[in-house]
């Protein structure tokens, strides 16, 4: 099955919005196992719009449409949907009622052209709308399926997940054995080194099949087969799964959708270790990601954020000598990631200090390059160990893989530790 997603709006031409509902869906139908080989993006005129439906039709299976549900004379997509399969439109009573009711709950007068939310292409399958009111549609027509969703994203998603996916299952995937899959994801390790060790299986793949993808610092890769059973599709995805870990055994930190922060507060919690933060360039970034997990403050204890030279001797007793004079290493060195490492954990009464201090950009501060970043990660009644990373990217990239590196360091030495 190959599918082409549309999406309406003149706003996407005009760069205004970005198409995240494209992203979205391609991801969705992959899960599928449907493989999406055109993205379309047309704005709000008709002749266009049919000529793309015209298009995907020779070209895909599923055309898969997002924008031009709404209630205004730009919205068009019903009726170019309705027009290239000569059909008409109907108002659907359940829709309209909903409608109605929404203009009624809030006082406000409904006016006419609200109705077109309500309307639905003769023979299709109207799609409820649970967090707005232009309701979907899905139908079928000599073989091709066209399933219509709202623009906004905080519309489409739930209708995706909880009607269109649905209606996919029943009217589309019917023949195929269901798709299980598994996410394994990565921490210490970019995506292409990632391909490099795993690129046998990559290439080699028939079922399962292994997809690497990169996003915030993390690189997943999502392992999936087609099985008539649960039980047949785990045994199979373990085993590749089981391959994968030996390989990679430093990198692989979770088995389903997670940050690595989640694993690593639920490690702390289950051992009772807690950790306290010291953070220059990523001004508090790094706490943010721990305390993002519900339940952080079991292992999280605190941080500072010691941004200045001044800060970091007031609140973190780095010695001046340190920071400041001709021969000294300065703020973004080893030495003031160790100690700051050091005395955070002795402030926090923590089991583990972690620090960060380096150069985030764009212009080089100390003389030294941008980029460059020291971590430090202090253990009750351990060494302390320090990294210095070369970073690339702009300011916010820098400071998120600062952030992201430190707590790779800390699970790889939770996992020491604990003998996971
Ligand atoms: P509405 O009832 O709000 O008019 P609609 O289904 O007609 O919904 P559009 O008018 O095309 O959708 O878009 C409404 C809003 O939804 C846009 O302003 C934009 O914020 C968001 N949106 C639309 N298309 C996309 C897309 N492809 N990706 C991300 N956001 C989108």
């Amino acid at each position: 099955m190959k599918a082409e997603i549309i999406a309406v709006g003149t706003e996407l031409l005009l760069g205004q919005i970005v198409n995240s509902n494209a992203r979205y869906l391609s991801q969705e139908l992959a899960a599928l196992g449907i493989d999406t080989f055109f993205q379309t993006v047309v704005g709000d005129n008709m002749d266009r719009l049919q000529q793309a439906i015209k298009t995907a039709q020779d070209r895909a299976d599923i055309l898969l449409f997002t924008g031009g549900l709404g209630p205004t004379q730009d919205d068009l997509t019903k009726d170019a949907v309705a027009a290239v399969l000569g059909r008409s439109l109907h108002i659907d009573r359940l829709a309209m009622d909903h409608v109605e009711q929404f203009f009624k709950d809030r006082s406000r007068p409904m006016t006419d052209n609200n109705k077109r939310q309500a309307l639905s292409i003769d023979g299709a399958a109207p799609l409820p709308n649970r967090t707005g009111l232009a309701i979907g549609n899905a139908l079928s027509e000599d073989g091709k399926f066209y399933i219509l969703l709202p623009g906004p994203p905080k519309e489409m998603i739930p209708m995706f997940e909880e009607e269109a996916k649905t209606w996919i299952m029943q009217h589309i995937l019917t023949e195929e054995k269901p798709l299980y899959s598994k996410m394994l994801k990565f921490a210490g390790i970019g995506e292409s080194a990632l391909e490099t060790e795993l690129l046998d299986l990559i290439e080699g793949q028939t079922d399962p099949t292994l997809a690497p993808y990169a996003k915030e610092s993390e690189v997943t890769v999502r392992i999936s087969t087609k099985a008539a059973s649960a039980q047949e599709a785990m045994e199979r995805l373990d085993a590749l799964e089981a391959t994968i870990r030996d390989r990679l055994p430093e990198h692989l930190y979770a088995s389903e959708d997670v940050p690595i922060e989640k694993v690593i507060i639920d490690m702390m919690t289950l051992h009772g270790l807690t950790v306290g933060v010291a953070e220059s360039c990523t001004g508090g970034l790094l706490m943010q990601n721990l305390t993002s997990i519900p339940g952080s403050s079991a292992a999280f204890k605190g941080g500072i954020v010691c941004y200045s030279n001044e800060m970091k001797e007031k609140l973190l007793n780095v010695p001046h000598d340190l920071l400041e004079g001709e021969e000294a290493p300065g703020a973004v060195s080893q030495e003031t990631a160790a100690v700051l490492a050091e005395q955070v954990r002795m402030i926090m009464d923590a089991d583990f200090g972690l620090s960060v201090t380096g150069v985030a950009g764009p212009g080089f501060s100390e003389r030294k390059p941008v980029g460059l970043v020291y971590i430090g990660l202090s253990e009750r009644g351990g060494q302390t160990a320090t990294f210095k990373l070369n970073l690339k990217g702009n300011r916010e990239a820098i400071r998120t893989r600062s952030a992201k590196t430190i707590l790779y360091h800390l699970w790889r030495r939770l996992n020491e530790r604990t003998g996971v």
